[in-house]
């Protein structure tokens, strides 16, 4: 018998092809709070407010006092592949902005509900939209002042499969407090603000000082021996936060690793940290590392995967080097170890 037969080929309606595609983006509300707080820092945020509820399930707003979104775009920019951040081809081969594949909007109003209050410089009132399972289904003029809310409610209320596949609250939560945690050491110069359920949980200065930022949201245990290392060498430039070989833990927890502003997982950044430290660590411990490197937006890759948490660099093996050698040099240098300051 030929069932091959019975298998037609039909096009996925748009609603359901905006499911699938949506679960590339948004698979927890930890994803929501990532693209939204990306899209204000991409704004020129100076100050971002993140509320969560229910470990975000049930409720995440995001509140900047970035640039807002033009009333007459504020529509097209739930729309997938909708973007103000790149416009040819060609501008993905130097991406300098976090996002810029258009899909977060789109991806979030496929599966919840979602309010959008925004208002430019130029505009004399702001607007306000909101949408549920992608569909419009009010829209008004609002006063607001500039910047930008994103309220996100009742995640994946239609699509019961991954509803259930969300952990509980408190895992939920704890993967947003990590990430906004590490926000705040690339992003020192912006104030960030973190409330859970209605409690405050910690917020920045915005005064620019990482170190300061690594004491009030990780321990002094671990703020009070870090060595700070600064290396500059025009293609590509190392700031980073690390411990002498007597600090280490024994998990990678404590490994963060920035490029370009990108939160990342890389190997190659953790073998550049292997490297360094070389026989200084006994088998299965690792230093403290927070690495936040710059390259030449030419020289890396940031289109690789819809989370944007991987990155491809041209010369894998330069940038292995110059991170393990400006480690190597620092922890050579006694002196390295920053005064703490007051008003902490
Ligand atoms: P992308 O960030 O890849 O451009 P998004 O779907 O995340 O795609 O956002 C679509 C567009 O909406 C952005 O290009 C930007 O113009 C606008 N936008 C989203 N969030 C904000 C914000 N907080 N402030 C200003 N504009 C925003
Ligand atoms: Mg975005």
């Amino acid at each position: 018998m030929d069932q091959t037969i019975e298998k037609r080929i039909f096009e996925l309606p748009k609603h359901v092809a905006d499911k699938i595609a949506a679960g590339e983006v948004v698979d927890r509300p930890l994803s929501i709070v990532k693209e939204l707080v990306e899209n204000s820092i991409d704004a020129g945020a100076t100050s971002i407010t993140i509320e969560i509820r229910n470990g975000g399930k049930t409720y995440i707003r995001v509140t900047d006092n970035g640039s807002g979104i033009q009333k007459e775009d504020a529509e097209l920019a739930f729309k997938r592949h909708a973007t103000s951040k790149i416009k040819t081809d060609t501008d993905l081969d130097h991406i300098e902005s976090l996002g810029f594949r258009g899909e977060a909007l789109a991806s979030i109003s496929a599966v919840s509900k979602v309010e959008l209050i925004t208002k430019t410089a130029g505009d004399k009132s702001g607007i306000r939209l909101r949408l549920e399972g992608g569909e419009m289904i009010e829209k008004e003029d609002t006063g607001c002042p500039e910047g930008t809310t994103f309220i996100i409610e009742e995640l994946f209320f239609n699509t019961p499969a991954r509803l259930k596949f969300m952990k509980q609250d408190a895992t939920e939560s704890t993967l947003i407090i990590d990430f906004i945690s590490k926000m705040t050491l690339a992003y020192p110069q912006i104030k960030f603000r973190l409330v859970n359920n209605g409690n405050i949980l910690f917020s920045t200065n915005g005064k620019g000082d990482i170190y300061s930022n690594i004491l009030t949201i990780y321990s002094r245990e671990i703020g009070d021996k870090l060595i700070h290392l600064s290396e500059d060498h025009g293609q590509m430039a190392l700031e980073a936060f690390i411990s002498a070989p007597s600090n280490s833990r024994t998990n990678r927890k404590s490994q963060i690793f920035f490029v370009n502003g990108r939160y990342i997982s890389s190997k190659l950044m953790e073998n550049a940290v292997t490297d360094a430290y070389q026989e200084k660590l006994f088998e299965g411990r690792y230093p403290v590392s927070f690495l936040f490197l710059r390259v030449s937006p030419e020289s890396l890759d940031v289109n690789i995967h819809p989370n944007k948490r991987e990155v491809r660099f041209d010369d894998e093996k330069a940038v292995r080097e110059f991170i393990a050698a400006s480690i190597r040099k620092s922890l050579k240098t006694k002196d390295a170890i920053p005064e703490i300051k007051e008003n902490n």
